[in-house]
């Protein structure tokens, strides 16, 4: 029976890419200089995302940017977080670099991989999953052979809408990636779309996509339960994958959730 995989990325509003880190759209594309203290909003958030947590009691998967364990305040917000029965912690990058805009870079990007694995796993110890999300949606099929090089196990970075089919690399296609992933022995979750437009991250926000999104969200088939969790590595088992921004429990004042049924 196919099952919902929950899952949330950490971003913070200076890891959004017109902030940085990407070489076109990022007001600091290297990303140096950026101020990367937790806002307040974020931090909030991650109260409401916890309260909304226990309510629910559903397992979810945090994709963390590592650098989020440099400063004191957003790690120990994490930290708390990730203390509840059922989450499970990815890798979203270092600092939230959209690899997949820039030319192929193996080294450097096999590099922060090791960093930011090796920092996940000193902070949230066998919480931590071989499981990866691009910064902002850009994969590239080149990253395909790092991430396996790393030990990664499951890709989950495919929006395979049509509208955002430049983030897949020049001239590639979502099937590129796909396939890439597959060749290097990874499995690819992608993010769930309806009549080919985005559902998740920021389509449940925007007036174009929204409508479209919840309908999508409120048909989910059920969550996975806890003791499911590893099917997420199981190619064989057909999985629906959603995901929204911590930052989003910071909207409505706090009292945003899911729109799951
Ligand atoms: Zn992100």
């Amino acid at each position: 029976m196919t099952r919902t995989w929950l899952t949330v990325d950490t971003d913070d509003r200076h890891h959004r890419p017109s902030m940085q880190g990407h070489p076109t759209r990022s007001a600091s594309p290297d990303g140096r200089g950026v101020d990367r203290t937790p806002s307040e909003a974020w931090l909030s958030a991650c109260s409401a995302l916890g309260a909304w947590l226990d309510r629910q009691s559903v397992p979810v998967t945090l994709f963390v940017i590592a650098d989020q364990l440099e400063v004191d305040a957003s790690r120990d917000a994490l930290l708390s977080l990730t203390n509840r029965p059922g989450v499970t912690v990815g890798c979203h990058g270092l600092h939230h670099r959209a690899w997949g805009a820039w030319p192929a870079d193996e080294l450097r990007f096999n590099d922060a991989l090791t960093t930011s694995m090796h920092r996940l796993r000193e902070a949230f110890g066998d919480r931590v999953q071989p499981w990866f999300r691009a910064p902002s949606g850009y994969v590239a099929p080149w990253m395909a052979r790092v991430l396996a090089g790393v030990g990664m196990t499951v890709d989950s970075s495919v929006n395979p809408s049509f509208l955002v089919r430049k983030k897949a690399g020049p001239g590639r296609s979502w099937t590129d990636v796909e396939r890439a992933m597959t060749d290097a022995g990874l499995v690819e979750r992608p993010w769930l779309v309806r009549k080919g437009l985005p559902t998740c991250g920021p389509a449940l926000h925007l007036p174009l996509l929204r409508r479209n999104a919840r309908r999508a969200w409120r048909a989910l088939p059920d969550v996975l339960k806890a003791e499911e969790v590893p099917v997420v590595e199981d190619a064989s088992r057909p999985l629906v994958t959603v995901y929204w921004h911590l930052d989003d429990h910071a909207r409505h004042h706090g009292a945003w959730t899911p729109p799951l049924r």
